[in-house]
């Protein structure tokens, strides 16, 4: 399953292919949305947003396009005109004069004004994007402390996309290890300052992933890159204290980390 960082980054690769370019060609397979195919050529896509798994294409006039992979759902982008040979369903095409991202088998495909598509019941549902660059340390803080998640173990609940949306399973583990924490924890037994920490990893792990997971450090002057400090490495030393790190089971998910330092 993809988390946060690499649903950003394939999001960002379709806003490379099209954005503030005019749409030259627009089709929808469901016969419910053709009729915005007239509303939408010559308008441009100002924005891609991914919001936990769903996307938000905004458009210039306002429309908003949304969309759920769920299992099977795919992008592609492609040059104008192509057409890729594949037995998948091909749901939505979105065509500049260069290039054309096309949207295959999903289901759950919406457009509408971007008002309207806020109010989806799965946008509801979800708490802030981890990687909204508009999160803060103590907006987190706070909602670690709202009445919803105050009570709930730590394990369970940084998979929860109602908590925050974009976390899955390495993220999970590797924040937990950043801020020197058991998973068992609940926010309401936690001393401000490590609150704290743990809301600042809560958002500096999934950006440093989203920034730099899979790059080289060949010059070493972008800084720190991301890499698994638990994640996959049960048997090898921790990198902080030296001690193994395990595998274990949280919420039905692996789980790794460091049973010395984090506490
Ligand atoms: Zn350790």
């Amino acid at each position: 399953m993809p988390e946060g960082p690499e649903i950003r980054r394939a999001a960002d690769a379709l806003a490379a292919a099209v954005l503030d370019q005019p749409l030259t060609e627009v089709g929808f397979a469901f016969p419910q949305l053709k009729h915005y195919r007239n509303q939408l050529i010559g308008e441009r896509i100002i924005a891609i947003e991914p919001r936990g798994k769903a996307l938000l294409t905004h458009f210039s006039n306002g429309l908003t396009l949304y969309s759920h992979n769920q299992l099977y759902g795919v992008w592609k982008v492609v040059n104008a005109g192509e057409i890729p040979e594949t037995k998948r369903d091909l749901r939505v095409r979105l065509e500049t004069a260069e290039r054309a991202i096309l949207l295959y088998s999903a289901s759950e495909i919406t457009v509408g004004p971007r008002e309207e598509i806020e109010q989806h019941p799965f946008l509801q549902r979800i708490g802030p994007d981890v990687l909204d660059m508009t999160l803060t340390v103590a907006a987190v803080e706070q909602r670690l402390l709202s009445p919803a998640f105050r009570r709930r173990q730590l394990g369970g609940m940084l998979l929860d996309q109602a908590f925050l949306a974009g976390l899955g399973n390495y993220l999970r583990a590797e924040i937990l290890w950043q801020a020197e924490l058991a998973p068992q924890h609940k926010p309401q037994e936690l001393e401000p300052d490590i609150l704290q920490r743990l809301a600042e990893a809560l958002l500096a792990v999934p950006r440093l992933s989203y920034q730099t997971r899979g790059q080289v450090d060949e010059n070493r002057h972008h800084g720190a890159l991301f890499s698994f400090k638990v994640f996959h490495r049960s048997g090898e030393p921790c990198e902080r204290c030296g001690a193994m790190i395990e595998r274990t089971s949280l919420s039905s998910r692996p789980f790794y980390w460091c049973p010395v330092c984090q506490k």
